[in-house]
């Protein structure tokens, strides 16, 4: 970030400075004292834990500031000269630093959120504009109430673009966060099963999607995806221009000839108007098409020509662990899908890994989706009805923990269940072989996403 004095910190965060001289530069923040480093400012936030509680191990770091809101439970011996802001909500604090932060920046924010697909369409726009431009975009997935400002507080005089992902559990969290944001371009991806569990309906979740519009430039555009039947109902939010993306048929911007092959996909971009252009992503599945099309909206808006598009996306590449393909030390496929995992995102792996690797042996290792409320035993059943449906595509299906035991009780073909990923590696092991395709799905914390590289590390 650009250095600040802690005055100026003191004033975004709305809080008073207790100690320290007021011209002190600082050059970040951070609220897991680990990260800390000389010039850094801690932010004690109370989670969990208390960050009260870590301020001490924050000095030892280097940290020579701290916002805090507890002086009770400040250390005795505080270095000379360390700076202390006192505010009443240390994360609304941090929070409102990073707005404050955000706004000495006139340059455009893109926007993402959705159900899946955040982290890959930010990815793609990255990739995009950063053949261009020089841009910021989320590091990883920093995408909610404390990754978000974390990401804003990176920006540098530098950067000519940011692409943010915003991700959210609850209603009124995206609406704090874009109104942080404030973007000029905005992405719904998608409105699916993710957090059913707290929201009951997918109507609530779109909602608590839809709360981006409101905060997007009414100068600006907001694309959604137009084959999610949720996303066509909230365009009258936004007063701006609204450009609806499809895979599956006809809208504002859409794709044709989709085709797929050992290498990725194929597809023509179509737009209302008038534009129209053939490209070639290393990336697989339709529901990376529609992660492409605003993307590339997004970049001809910026003022990149066909040709650079078509330059950029061939050299594309996503975060770890979306369908990412290793090669096993003895020529097996590991396809490692496993960063996450819920219905939506399981039956597009399904379906897309269905289609590719014709010449060799499909195998699935598929895990426990987390986090699906009541219906979560129906959605896993679900997902063994439809595996049914690609029956001869798969020379096995192996499940994995109590949830996805469901998926292999629906299931009509070739199957195996394990307790865990330990009991199944001597299978595994044995199936790592070249001629074998296999992937791994998962929600996060079944650690099937670490099972690829433990079982190539064991051959
Ligand atoms: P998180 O909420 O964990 O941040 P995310 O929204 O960032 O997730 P990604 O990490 O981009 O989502 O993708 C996770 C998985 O979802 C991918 O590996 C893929 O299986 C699936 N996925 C990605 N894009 C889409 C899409 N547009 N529609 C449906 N599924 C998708
Ligand atoms: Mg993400």
């Amino acid at each position: 970030m650009n250095p600040i004095t802690i005055q100026q910190v003191a004033k975004m965060a709305g809080g008073l400075l207790l100690s320290g001289d007021p011209a002190l530069a600082v050059n970040h923040f951070h609220f897991d004292s680990r990260e800390l480093a000389s010039g850094g400012v801690f932010i004690a936030i109370k989670g969990d834990r208390d960050g009260h509680d870590f301020l001490g191990a924050a000095i030892a770091q280097g940290a020579c500031a701290a916002i805090i809101s507890d002086q009770e439970k400040l250390p005795h011996n505080l270095p000379d000269g360390f700076a202390l802001v006192l505010v009443n909500d240390t994360l609304r604090a941090y929070q409102k630093v990073a707005e404050a932060y955000r706004n000495t920046f006139d340059i455009p924010f893109v926007a993402v959120t959705g159900s899946v697909g955040k982290t890959s369409t930010k990815d793609v726009i990255g990739h995009l504009l950063a053949s261009k431009l020089t841009i910021y975009k989320t590091y990883k997935n920093l995408n909610n109430h404390l990754g978000v400002p974390f990401s804003l507080l990176q920006l540098e005089n530098e950067h000519q673009a940011a692409v943010m992902e915003l991700g959210m559990n609850h209603a009124g969290e995206i609406d704090l966060l874009a109104s942080i944001v404030r973007p000029q371009y905005s992405v719904i991806t998608n409105i699916g099963e993710a957090h059913l569990e707290y929201f009951g309906t997918k109507e609530k979740v779109a909602l608590a999607k839809a709360e981006l519009l409101p905060h997007t430039d009414p100068n600006g555009v907001v694309f959604l995806n137009g084959d999610n039947e949720y996303l066509r109902r909230v365009s009258h939010l936004y007063d701006g221009s609204i450009m609806y993306y499809s895979v599956e048929g006809t809208a504002d911007i859409w794709a044709e000839d989709i085709t797929s092959t050992q290498e990725g996909t194929h597809f023509t971009y179509v737009s209302t108007d008038g534009v129209r252009f053939t490209v070639s992503v290393p990336l697989f599945g339709k529901h990376n098409v529609s992660n492409c099309l605003p993307a590339i909206a997004i970049a001809l808006r910026f003022g990149l020509t066909k040709e650079e598009i078509q330059a950029a996306l061939a050299s594309v590449s996503l975060s770890a662990m979306r369908f990412e393909i290793i090669k096993s030390p003895t020529g097996a496929i590991f396809i490692n899908d496993a960063y996450n995992a819920n219905p939506t995102s399981m039956r597009v792996a399904i379906e897309t890994f269905a289609g590719i690797f014709p010449d060799k042996k499909r195998i699935l290792v598929l895990g426990n989706m987390l986090e699906l409320g009541p219906d979560s035993d129906a959605m896993h059943t679900g997902i063994g009805e439809l595996l049914n449906v690609y029956r001869d595509r798969f020379a096995l299906v192996i499940t994995i923990g109590t949830e996805a035991l469901h998926i292999h009780n629906a299931y009509a073909g070739e199957k195996q269940h394990f307790a865990t990923k330990q009991d199944s590696a001597p299978l595994l092991s044995s199936l790592a072989v070249n001629g074998n395709a296999i992937l791994f799905k998962a929600s996060r914390n079944t650690l099937l996403k670490d099972f690829p590289a433990e079982l190539s590390a064991a051959l």
